[in-house]
């Protein structure tokens, strides 16, 4: 329970001037509430001092209610465990960025929404690391499916995040290759570069077993803060039912 008071930063065009609203009305107020996503993105836009709680208190207790135990895993070394973050773990839980005309996957348009729940795994996360990465620690979702919007099926898109990326194998290796970063696209989640692992050549084929996709149709991006960023052509069910019992 948070009783810490903070200096009121309320701009004086703010609607709550008038108010003393402190952190420990609020934290309680969306506890109720249950951490509620769309609320919480709707007053960190009421002014600074909404901003500030919702970054460092009501995004941090949403990530920690919707996946406990991911969120435990993800802190438990560092680098998610600064303030601000929160926000861009937060939105990755929920929000499948689609793609727009012209950007990451250059023939598609497909808008991004969020999802009521998806489930990120840490086991399926080692499908997604050449077999010399696979002591880093990657989270993967499910694929969202968006059905019949290829040329040849449906998409699905995925996404991920790493633990401490700053200190991963696969940054290393694709600093070691010289990978290089999207020269305009950058990451849905936190706007930092991304690179492409498909040009990398670091898209292993348990990636495509795992999720059921064609070969040539997994391509995936990770960004300079370890969010991983995926589109796949998914096979026919009956299809990827049998590529996996081959696994
Ligand atoms: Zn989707
Ligand atoms: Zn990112």
């Amino acid at each position: 329970m948070l009783v810490k008071q903070f200096r009121c930063l309320h701009s004086s065009s703010c609607i709550c001037t008038n108010g003393h609203l402190n952190e420990t009305v609020i934290y309680l107020v969306f506890q109720q509430l249950n951490w509620n996503p769309r609320l919480i993105a709707a007053v960190s836009c009421v002014c600074k001092w909404f901003e500030d709680v919702a970054r460092r208190v009501l995004w941090k207790e949403f990530c920690r209610t919707r996946a406990p135990k991911m969120m435990l895993d993800l802190q438990s070394s560092g680098s998610h465990s600064v303030d601000g973050n929160w926000k861009v773990l937060g939105k990755l839980l929920i929000y499948c960025s689609g793609c727009y005309q012209g950007g990451l996957v250059k023939n598609m348009s497909i808008p991004g929404h969020f999802v009521y729940r998806t489930r990120f795994s840490r086991t399926s996360g080692k499908s997604f690391l050449l077999p010399q990465c696979r002591t880093d620690i990657l989270y993967v979702s499910d694929p969202c499916e968006h059905l019949d919007q290829g040329d040849e099926g449906d998409i699905g898109f995925f996404r991920g995040v790493f633990k401490s990326f700053a200190g991963s194998k696969v940054r290393k290796m694709l600093i070691d290759r010289n990978a290089e970063l999207h020269p305009k696209e950058v990451c849905p989640y936190c706007r930092a570069k991304m690179w492409n692992m498909l040009q990398a050549n670091m898209i292993p084929r348990s990636a495509r077993n795992r999720l059921g996709a064609y070969e040539d149709r997994v391509e995936y991006f990770v960004c300079l803060n370890g969010h991983l960023l995926g589109v796949c052509t998914l096979l026919p069910l009956t299809d990827s039912e049998d590529v996996s019992e081959v696994e």
